[in-house]
């Protein structure tokens, strides 16, 4: 049996996925650890060593070419090193050399979580047969990630696109990251239940306090929860306004759990663009909902493992 395959790997700070998958994006294998997060660096890449060994055991390991990792950020993907916030035994970290050797020599390619999950989206979801896309994930944090020109753009870091650090209020509330105002500060599911908190909603008798809650509730008609999505609806707008005036996007998908609020969250994101996409060459933007779920990470790990094999002459990959 013929088969180029890429092992993907999808590093988060509550579990470690990897599968393989084929030049078509279907996963055929999969292995998933829980990241020990709290642990000492080597625990971590213990964890993911034994992601790899899973999949390896398989005699689809074979066909394996490239290995594609996502992986929460900041991450350095000319260094090769990851330094996930919610991981703190790993700063300046180098997987790519660990991962290499321990796959045997396979060549290794890194992106950040937004930038696979664009890649996954522009090869398989709603940004498929878009040139020029800004994807987005929306929940715990905002990140996001860019195609320019029918190309993914990782830029040098791996980092491009990362749009909930993009002030959109000057004044506005400090920032974990250090600036004021983030898209992310205003439009991140904890920043939406905090808000909607502040403002006099109170979550059901189960105590469920989540954005997810929140945007019950504002289906429900509870006046603050509506208050806080047109907020975060207002934040995402801007910053998606200015992405399309800077770089000419003409799609722009929004996943991840604050996404799953529905019309919630498109209704008013949709009036708000209208305010802030005002020129003409930005009036036709479109907003879409992401269609790649829960395993847009590993595809979009593979997608970029693909790419870098066709520049390297390693994999054949279709249209990614
Ligand atoms: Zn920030």
């Amino acid at each position: 049996m013929h088969m180029d395959l890429v092992a993907a790997l999808d590093i988060g700070g509550t579990k470690i996925a990897g599968a393989l998958v084929d030049d078509r994006g279907r996963i055929l294998l999969r292995a998933q650890r829980p990241t020990p997060a709290q642990e000492d660096g080597d625990t971590v890449m213990g964890a993911v060593e034994a992601v790899l060994d899973e999949l390896a055991a398989s005699p689809l390991w074979s066909g394996a070419r490239a290995v594609g990792i996502g992986s929460a950020g900041p991450v350095d993907r000319l260094g090769g090193t990851v330094s996930p916030v919610n991981v703190p035994g790993w700063r300046g970290f180098p997987l790519v050399s660990r991962v290499r050797s321990h796959v045997g020599g396979l060549p290794v390619e890194l992106v950040g979580d937004g930038v696979a999950m664009t890649a996954a989206e522009h090869w398989q979801g709603a940004a498929r047969g878009h040139d020029n896309a800004l994807c987005m994930v929306v929940s715990t944090g905002v990140g996001g990630g860019l195609i320019l020109g029918g190309q993914l753009h990782p830029g040098p870091t791996g980092n491009a696109g990362h749009i909930g650090h993009i002030s959109v209020d000057l004044d506005g509330d400090l920032c974990p990251c250090g600036a004021r105002g983030c898209v992310e500060r205003i439009a991140s599911g904890p920043n939406i239940a905090r808000r909607a908190l502040s403002d006099g909603w109170r979550p059901g008798p189960d105590g469920d306090a989540s954005a997810a809650a929140v945007a019950r509730a504002a289906r429900a008609g509870d006046r603050a929860a509506v208050a806080s999505f047109e907020r975060a609806a207002q934040a995402l707008a801007a910053g998606i306004a200015a992405t399309a005036t800077l770089v000419e996007i003409d799609i722009a998908v929004i996943g991840g759990g604050v996404a799953k609020a529905g019309e919630v969250l498109f209704a008013p994101l949709r009036r708000a663009l209208r305010d802030y996409a005002t020129l003409s060459f930005v009036q036709r933007l479109e907003v879409a909902p992401a269609s790649t779920g829960t395993d847009a990470g590993l595809v979009g790990a593979a997608a970029a493992a693909l790419r870098m094999g066709a520049r390297a002459g390693e994999a054949h990959p279709q249209a990614v």
